[in-house]
């Protein structure tokens, strides 16, 4: 890929290289990334859709499901013209609208053992925006074996949580939800909120990629948009971690 940034790059961008430690070498660093967002739903709507406008290079798109009725109060990339057809295929070809540079590869699929580890390597950085925990621990336990940044966000009724995952630098999905919560089969969303996770989720990617501020590791941010209200707790690592403990 060339690094140099065209003319129509340096002006579609103008406005975040102005921002201090960002400039050309942000935009360039963004360029060269590779981002998979896993699940092309609520959170993967706002994920995909700022990852694009901000100008990451590739996006892989990760999901088995089919555009449904239900799905439209918060999954903003899809309209109701895109009911039946693939979300992977709706998203890949919003973004591609929106920002044409960007190139964006449509998995199909559920993400599963079989699969995990293809996927994740294809990318620097990795986004939870799955729905439910047994997914969520797979995609874990593959980013702390392949070394990936993963990017966790959980969404329930006005309430979200937040945090980033650097494999040994702090503490792994496992390690923060040692017990983690059943699936449910229908979870209350209000339109809103995966906005507000997602958007926060794009951020820690930015971050991660620019080098800009500090991430969300060690640290969990908790939502809740009734009050409204943002809360941060610490959270560590165990030594008795299945997955990132014995290493
Ligand atoms: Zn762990």
């Amino acid at each position: 890929m060339d690094e140099k940034l065209s003319e129509a790059e340096v002006e579609r961008y103008c406005r975040q290289m102005l921002i201090e430690g960002w400039g050309e070498e942000g935009q360039r660093r963004l360029k060269r990334a590779s981002v998979a967002v896993i699940g092309v739903g609520g959170l993967g709507s706002p994920v995909s859709i700022y990852l694009a406008a901000a100008g990451v290079g590739k996006l892989v798109l990760v999901d088995m499901g089919n555009v449904e009725l239900s799905n439209l109060n918060r999954q903003v990339l899809h309209w109701s013209r895109d009911i039946g057809r693939p979300k992977v295929e709706s998203a890949k070809e919003k973004i591609e609208e929106l920002n044409p540079e960007v190139s964006v590869e449509a998995i199909n699929e559920r993400v599963n053992e079989d699969n995990v580890h293809e996927i994740i390597r294809k990318a620097n950085v990795v986004v939870d925006a799955m729905d439910n925990f047994a997914s969520r621990m797979l995609v874990n336990k593959a980013c702390v074996n392949e070394g990936r940044v993963f990017v966790h966000a959980g969404v329930y009724g006005f309430q979200g949580q937040l945090t980033t995952i650097i494999p040994q630098e702090g503490p792994c999905l496992q390690c923060i939800f040692p017990h983690p919560p059943p699936a449910e089969e229908v979870i209350p969303v209000a339109a809103s909120t995966p906005g507000v996770l997602g958007c926060m989720q794009t951020n820690e990617v930015i971050k991660v990629i620019t080098g800009i501020g500090k991430p969300l590791v060690g640290r969990l941010l908790i939502y809740d948009g009734e009050e409204p209200r943002f809360m941060i707790v610490e959270v560590r690592r165990s030594k008795e971690c299945p997955v990132c403990g014995s290493r």
